[in-house]
């Protein structure tokens, strides 16, 4: 099965994140097979990252290796959530460029060759937008869409809307990627941040091929937090801005009541008026350091400055420990 290397050809590497993707490998194999065939100009290595799935997709992945050497894989140690496989996956490409997708089929092998052309024409991050969304369930399209748009109001660095993971990166982004290290990636945010010639394409988004979504609702929140925390420091200002309005129409309300009691004296308790206050400045404290808690929860995760996975297994090698997690 293995074809001599050519070393004038570019050479592709796809990325492949994998989680419990048995049902879908088989499928995702003779469908990007085809596809890599079908361009024999390039130079193809497909790496799947095996992110501590529990069912057999490791063991299919071996398969492959086996069958074909071009088909590769990482075994992380453990399950580490997609961006840290895709992290893993981006550290060892060797390729020129770099086709990321997912393996549930979600993102069609078919789209290729467009993706290539554009590459070939000098854009270095082509990007894929989906015409629609598929199936999903309605609060989370819509809390989705909402989530977009809060993100680009507080930030400067363009966000972009319904680009998925669907991308090819030329070499110098995957480069820019690897170099920033942090642990809770947020690797939307990540892609715009780098900047490069981008261009975008359209494609229709298919439904998942088999099993379902390994997102919960409490990972995506998550991840939007991580989205929020990592990409834009508004939220600090903004509670900033609140307290320092708090406190100023505390201050003229405490002038109103000194001078009202310095005036007439003081006939009434007040109470009411006192819990008010209380527990709306308490109130507002408490969300303050809520939100200075999650930056600063962000700084102590990033000090520890510890490897952002652990690998088991490299196309059958076990790594030396820590070997293929780059130096900053
Ligand atoms: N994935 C992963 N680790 C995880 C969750 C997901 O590597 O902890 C992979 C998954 O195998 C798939 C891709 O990320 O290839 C997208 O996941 P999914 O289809 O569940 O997300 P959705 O398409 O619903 O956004
Ligand atoms: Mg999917």
């Amino acid at each position: 099965m293995e074809k001599p290397t050519d070393t004038s050809k570019r050479k592709v590497s796809v990325l492949i994140p994998c989680y419990n993707e048995q049902e879908s490998i088989p499928a995702l194999h003779s469908r990007l097979q085809a596809v890599m065939d079908s361009m024999p100009r390039y130079e193809w290595e497909v790496i799947s990252v095996n992110d501590g799935s529990s069912d057999g997709t490791l063991m299919m992945l071996k398969q492959l290796h086996a069958r074909d050497k071009r088909w590769r894989y990482i075994d992380l140690s453990r399950n580490y959530g997609k961006e840290t496989a895709m992290l893993a996956g981006m550290d060892l490409a060797t390729g020129d460029c770099m086709i990321i997708m997912d393996g549930d089929l979600q993102h069609p092998p078919e789209e290729f060759p467009k993706m290539l052309s554009l590459w070939e024409s000098g854009y270095d991050d082509v990007y894929g937008r989906r015409l629609h969304r598929g199936k999903e369930p309605w609060l989370r399209r819509k809390l989705s869409l909402l989530y977009y748009r809060l993100l680009q109001r507080t930030t400067r660095i363009p966000v972009l809307q319904n680009t998925g993971d669907f991308r090819l990166l030329d070499r110098i982004c995957i480069d820019a990627l690897t170099s920033m290290r942090e642990t809770q990636r947020y690797t939307k945010g990540l892609y715009c941040q780098i900047g490069f010639r981008k261009h975008e394409f359209e494609f229709e988004q298919e439904d998942r091929s088999a099993g379902q979504s390994k997102w919960s609702m409490i990972k995506l929140l998550g991840l939007a937090m991580d989205g929020i925390t990592s990409y834009t420091t508004a939220p600090l200002r903004i509670s900033t801005a609140i307290g320092s309005l708090v406190s100023a129409i505390a201050f003229i309300y405490m002038a109103w009541v000194f001078i009202k009691a310095a005036i007439y004296g003081d006939p009434q308790a007040g109470f009411p008026s006192l819990m008010i206050v209380m527990l709306f400045l308490g109130g507002v404290q408490l969300l303050s350091l809520g939100i200075l808690g999650e930056y600063v929860g962000r700084i102590f995760n990033e000090t520890k400055d510890r490897p952002a996975y652990f690998i088991r297994e490299v196309d059958g090698d076990r790594p030396q420990q820590n070997k293929y997690t780059k130096d900053k």
